[in-house]
C-alpha cells in the first residue's frame, strides 16, 4: 500500500512512491515534531538510477553541450535557488535544527556554487603542449559518467551543491545520496535542477539509509567515482570498496582541529574567535577548533575570560533570531556527546563551563546541551583526540612553538588548524608546520569558493572548492595529431 503522506522521489520518468513501510522520518531537532517524509530508496532504486544515469551519459547530450550551453542551465539552477532562498533555508532549519541565519548562508552558497561552476565550466581551457616532433597533442578534460555523491547532515545543501554543481559541469551523470536524517533539500536540490530544463538522469536523488543505499552505491560497477563527505570510519569503508573497484573517491572526512592562542596575540578578539570556532552550528562542523592550546604564560587568563564568554552564548531555538547556538541533530548523537563529556570526567578533566543539558523549559522538547569547556586533560586523552561534533571545548596550555606544533599535530586528523598572534612571520612559521588542509590566522572557519578545501591524513583525500572541485570529477585524456610529412619508419 503507498503511503499517502511520504514525499517520491524521482527515478527517471517515473516517480517511486512509498509503502506504508517505506518511509523515511526526518525530525525538526529543535521539538521532535516530524519536519517531513520522504520515500525511503531502496537496493533496487540503486539498479535503476544507475541504469538510468548510465544511459543518459551515454546519450552524450549532456556532455558533448557547448560548455556555454551547460553553464546557462547551471546559471538557471542558481537563479532559482536564489529565489527560493527563504523557502529553502526554513526547510533546512526543520530538518537540521541549525539556526535560521546559518540555513540562510548555506542556501546562498548552494546558489553561488552553481553559478561559480558554471564560470568555470564556461572559462575553463584544455592544455595545448608544444610539439617536439610532427605531431600535435593536448590533453582535454574528461567526465567519469556516473559519479556517486554521498553527504552528512550537518550542511545538507550547501554540501549538496558543492558536489553536485562541479559534478555537473564537468559533463558527469550524478546520483546524490543525501543522508538519512535531512532528506529533504536534496530533493528540493533535484526538483530545481529538474525545472531549470537539467535532462531527465542527469541527477537522481536517493533518499536511503548509508548501510543500504550508500554502500550499494559505492559497490555498484556502473558508478565510476565516489565523492563523500562524512564521518572518518565511513570514509575509510568507502576508500576500501572503491579500492577494490579501483575508482577514484573524493573524501571530505571528520577532524579535530587545534586552535592555537600565542601570548601576544590580540586577547578579546582570540577570546571571541576561539568560542565562534567551537560554538558555531553547535560544535557539528567537521572544522570546528575543539583543541585549544594556549601558550602558559595567558593560560589562566584565557580560560576565565573564555568561560565568561561561554556563559553568555545564547542557546535557543533555530527560528529566533537571537540564537547563537541551536540544538544538536538527534537524541542519538546528544548521547553520544554528553557521553563523551561523561568519559572527560572518568580521565580526569574539569568542567569549567556547561556539560549537561540546557534546564530552559522551551528547549526541553529538542536536543540541546549547553556549551562546554574542560580543562585538566591531557593530549593523549580520548576526549582530546576523538571527534566529538559538539559544542565541547578541550583546554590545554603549551610552554613555545615547537611543544605547540607537537601537540597540535599529535592527533590522526589533519582538516583545519588557526592560531592568533601579533607576529606575522611566526604565523608562518607555524602556519607551513601544521599539518591542516586550511589554516586560519588571526580569524576561523573563513571559506571562499575558490580557494581549496580538503584534509590532511585522516581527514581526507583531494579537494573541493575552487578549480580543484572541477578537477576532481574529471579525468585527463590526451589526444595526438600527426602531422608526418613522410611514412612513419619502425
Ligand atoms: P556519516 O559518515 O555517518 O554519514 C555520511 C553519509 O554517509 C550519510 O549520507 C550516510 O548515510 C552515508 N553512509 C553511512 N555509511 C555508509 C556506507 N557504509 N557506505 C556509503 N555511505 C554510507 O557522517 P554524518 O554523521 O552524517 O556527518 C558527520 C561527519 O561528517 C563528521 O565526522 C564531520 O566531521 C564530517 N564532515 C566532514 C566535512 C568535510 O568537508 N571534511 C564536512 C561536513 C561533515
Amino acid at each position: 500500500m503507498e503511503s499517502a503522506h511520504a514525499r517520491p522521489f524521482r527515478l527517471g520518468d517515473d516517480w517511486r512512491r512509498a509503502s506504508d513501510d517505506e518511509a523515511l522520518v526526518s525530525i525538526d531537532p529543535a521539538d521532535g515534531s516530524v519536519a517531513g517524509v520522504v520515500t525511503r530508496a531502496s537496493v533496487a532504486d540503486v539498479e535503476a538510477a544507475v541504469d538510468i544515469a548510465s544511459a543518459a551519459f551515454r546519450r552524450r547530450a549532456w556532455r558533448d553541450l557547448r560548455p556555454d550551453q551547460r553553464a546557462g542551465l547551471l546559471h538557471e539552477v542558481s537563479r532559482r535557488l536564489g529565489a527560493e532562498h527563504d523557502s529553502l533555508a526554513r526547510l533546512q532549519m526543520r530538518d537540521s535544527g541549525k539556526p535560521l541565519k546559518e540555513c540562510a548562508n548555506m542556501v546562498a552558497s548552494a546558489s553561488y556554487f552553481f553559478r561559480y561552476y558554471a564560470s568555470l565550466c564556461e572559462t575553463w581551457q584544455d592544455e595545448v603542449t608544444s610539439p617536439r616532433g610532427p605531431y600535435f597533442s593536448m590533453s582535454v578534460a574528461e567526465p567519469y559518467g556516473v559519479v556517486a555523491a554521498i553527504t552528512p547532515w550537518n550542511s545538507p545543501i550547501m554540501a549538496e551543491a558543492q558536489k553536485v554543481a562541479p559534478a555537473l559541469a564537468a559533463g558527469n551523470a550524478v546520483i546524490l545520496k543525501p543522508s538519512e536524517e535531512t532528506p529533504q533539500l536534496a530533493l528540493e536540490l533535484e526538483r530545481i535542477c529538474r525545472e531549470a530544463g537539467l535532462p531527465a538522469g542527469l541527477l537522481s536523488v536517493l533518499p536511503g539509509t548509508g548501510e543500504e543505499v550508500g554502500a550499494a552505491l559505492v559497490d555498484h560497477p556502473g558508478v565510476r567515482m565516489v565523492s563523500f563527505t562524512g564521518g572518518t570510519e565511513t570514509g575509510r569503508a568507502i576508500a576500501i570498496a572503491a579500492g577494490r573497484r579501483l575508482i577514484p573517491v573524493g573524501l571530505e572526512l571528520g577532524g579535530k582541529s587545534p586552535h592555537i592562542v600565542f601570548e601576544d596575540a590580540d586577547f578579546e578578539k582570540a577570546v571571541a574567535g576561539v568560542a565562534s570556532g567551537i560554538y558555531g552550528s553547535a560544535g557539528q562542523s567537521c572544522v570546528a577548533g575543539t583543541r585549544l592550546f594556549v601558550q602558559r604564560s595567558i593560560y589562566q587568563r584565557f580560560v576565565e575570560a573564555l568561560v565568561a564568554f561561554t556563559r553568555t552564548v545564547r542557546v535557543g531555538a533555530p527560528d529566533d533570531p537571537a540564537t547563537q547556538m541551536g540544538p544538536l541533530i538527534s537524541r542519538a548523537h546528544r548521547d553520544k556527546v554528553a557521553g563523551y563529556v561523561a568519559l572527560a570526567r572518568q580521565e580526569g578533566g574539569r568542567i569549567l563551563a556547561g556539560g549537561g543539558i540546557p534546564e530552559a523549559p522551551a528547549l526541553a522538547a529538542g536536543w540541546y546541551f549547553e556549551p562546554t569547556v574542560i580543562e585538566g586533560l591531557p593530549n593523549h586523552a580520548r576526549t582530546c583526540q576523538e571527534e566529538i561534533f559538539g559544542p565541547v571545548l578541550v583546554c590545554l596550555p603549551f610552554d613555545d612553538e615547537d611543544d605547540v606544533i607537537a601537540q597540535a599535530n599529535d592527533t590522526v586528523y589533519g582538516l583545519a588548524a588557526g592560531m592568533w598572534t601579533g607576529d606575522y612571520a611566526r604565523a608562518w612559521r607555524v602556519a607551513r608546520a601544521l599539518e591542516a588542509g586550511s589554516v586560519w590566522i588571526n580569524t576561523y572557519k573563513q571559506s571562499h569558493i575558490a580557494t581549496a578545501f580538503g584534509g590532511f591524513k585522516a581527514s581526507g583525500i583531494g579537494r573541493e572548492k575552487g578549480f580543484h572541485g572541477l578537477r576532481l570529477y574529471s579525468q585527463v585524456k590526451s589526444v595526438f595529431f600527426g602531422m608526418h610529412d613522410a611514412p612513419m619508419s619502425l
